[in-house]
């Protein structure tokens, strides 16, 4: 091991979401900064297996959708083209790869110095990256997380949500194992860029940690789209035959349908839940403390156990989206290293909006009805709801549900959980995220005219 040839301000262990704003804030108030990256490519998850690469599928899989449409519209498409995979992959990954670039010219533009390699703490201060050791007085963790996967035999025959961006061809028929909002996701994409899709789920509900009123939506809409759902399973292994049509069968039991069942597929996505990166760093070395789960402990400042040792975003197994990691890295570098204006800087976890992109895509922000009412008291609580066919789909036969739940508290109704499912509500929410968040009461959301026609104009007519 060379000795100490470099001293930071700050060392960031990560180019992902985190990782990137946090170092780039960081060197805009003139510290000295070091990212290090060990997947040869920055961006992290979001960039390369993650959101971005998910939303092109998701498109691509809403375009064919709305294909079926179209002759209500008056440009009939005789039959629904067969999707070509290659290219849709090839028009994918060029993006991923501009973008990839982009991040590289960022930091260069920012002077922020970036190594690729595998970094692990040798003490607090001292981190190690090929075979070289760099010093800083301040390390920023931010490794992100990776999927888990079943305990079965045969396992690895599958493939997780990693995998899935790497598929060379469209699979014919799938089984996705796991009802979070990955696998939910990417059930949607494959039926609906036509693979014949089947979802294992442990109970009878999908999207658990939304409110209820999210899985009785969707389940039924997805089930009309041709999605089957193998409900109360338990998955037991996996097996290849070669020169068979569906070469992998799964094996699992049903609380519904017996024990012992068994189905053909030529593609297994496990999503049963991901897992942080903490395995490999050497956080013993720095003494850094993880949870039960593996994930690392952190205060509302972003401080670990460590003094000068800070972790954020899918590592500390809090709200584990992009946006939550890359402002708690802004907040986190404005506090380090933006002067004392900066010194209470930190991450509010509260009404974070977050949105499924199934179909139709769902948003959510704030508590459940259920939460609500354990925290305010049933007499506190009112909910207004509404369900109706949003105006794109008054000419189509199919007609997928738009139902919009708010939940308010108190005697001046406060807006405390938004749950919206619908054509065009990915957009929607980010608005009604900022009023939410500056407070708004239904009146206030009564006193907003409405834009007509349009689906969100229901949300300021509820009654
Ligand atoms: C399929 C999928 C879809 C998603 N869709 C969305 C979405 O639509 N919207 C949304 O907001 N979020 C989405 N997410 C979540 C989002 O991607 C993460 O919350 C976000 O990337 C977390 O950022 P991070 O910086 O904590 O970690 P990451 O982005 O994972 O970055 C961590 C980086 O650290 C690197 N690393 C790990 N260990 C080391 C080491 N020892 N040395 C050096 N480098 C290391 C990793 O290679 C990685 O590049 C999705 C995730 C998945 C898997």
């Amino acid at each position: 091991m060379s000795p100490i040839k470099k001293v930071f301000d700050l060392i960031v262990i990560g180019g992902g979401s985190g990782g990137l704003a946090t170092a780039r804030r960081a060197a805009s108030y003139g510290a000295k900064v070091v990212l290090i990256e060990k997947d040869h490519r920055l961006g992290g998850t979001c960039v390369n297996v993650g959101c971005v690469p998910k939303k092109v599928m998701f498109n691509a899989s809403y375009v064919r959708e709305t294909l079926k449409d179209a002759k209500y519209y008056g440009m009939g498409v005789d039959q629904l083209p067969k999707v070509d995979w290659a290219a849709l992959k090839s028009h994918r990954d060029a993006y991923v790869h501009r973008l990839n670039g982009i991040y590289v010219n960022n930091l260069n533009k920012d002077h922020v110095e970036f190594i690729f390699g595998h970094a692990s703490f040798v003490s607090p201060t001292v981190v190690k990256v090929n075979d070289e050791q760099l010093e800083a007085k301040k390390i920023l963790v931010a490794a992100g997380g990776h999927p888990i996967w079943p305990k079965v035999p045969g396992v690895e025959l599958g493939i997780d949500s990693d995998g899935f961006f790497d598929l060379p061809t469209q699979p014919r028929k799938v089984a996705v194992v796991g009802s979070g909002y990955i696998g939910i996701e990417l059930a949607n994409i494959f039926q609906g860029l036509g693979s014949e899709t089947t979802v294992f789920i442990r109970t009878d509900q999908i999207l658990r940690h939304f409110d209820p009123f999210v899985s009785d939506t969707l389940m039924p809409e997805m089930r009309k789209l041709g999605i089957k759902f193998a409900t109360h399973s338990s998955v037991k292994g996996l097996k290849k035959t070669e020169g068979k049509d569906y070469p992998l069968t799964l094996q699992y039991d049903t609380r519904d349908e017996g024990q012992n069942l068994e189905a053909e597929f030529d593609c297994v996505l496990w999503a049963v839940g991901r897992a942080p990166n903490t395995t490999d760093l050497n956080l013993e070395a720095a003494g850094v403390l993880t949870n039960e789960k593996g994930f690392v402990v952190v205060d509302e400042f972003q401080n670990t156990s460590v003094e000068s040792i800070y972790a954020l975003g899918d590592i500390c197994g809090r709200e584990e989206l992009t946006p939550v990691a890359i402002a708690a890295g802004r907040l986190l570098a404005n506090r380090l290293f933006g002067g004392p204006q900066f010194a209470q800087n930190k991450m509010d976890y509260d009404n974070v909006p977050t949105v499924i992109f199934s179909h139709p895509p769902t948003g959510s922000i704030g508590i459940s009805e259920a939460d609500a009412r354990a925290r305010y008291g049933d007499d506190q609580v009112k909910v207004y709801a509404t369900s109706f066919t949003a105006m794109f789909n008054a000419l189509t036969e199919h007609k997928p549900p738009t139902k919009f739940k708010l939940i308010v508290a108190g005697p001046e109704e406060k807006v405390v959980g938004l749950h919206i499912i619908g054509r065009g509500v990915d957009e929607m929410l980010q608005g009604f995220g900022v009023a939410i968040k500056m407070g708004a009461t239904k009146q206030d959301f009564d006193s907003c005219v409405a834009i007509h026609p349009t689906s969100s104009e229901e949300l300021v007519t509820l009654k």
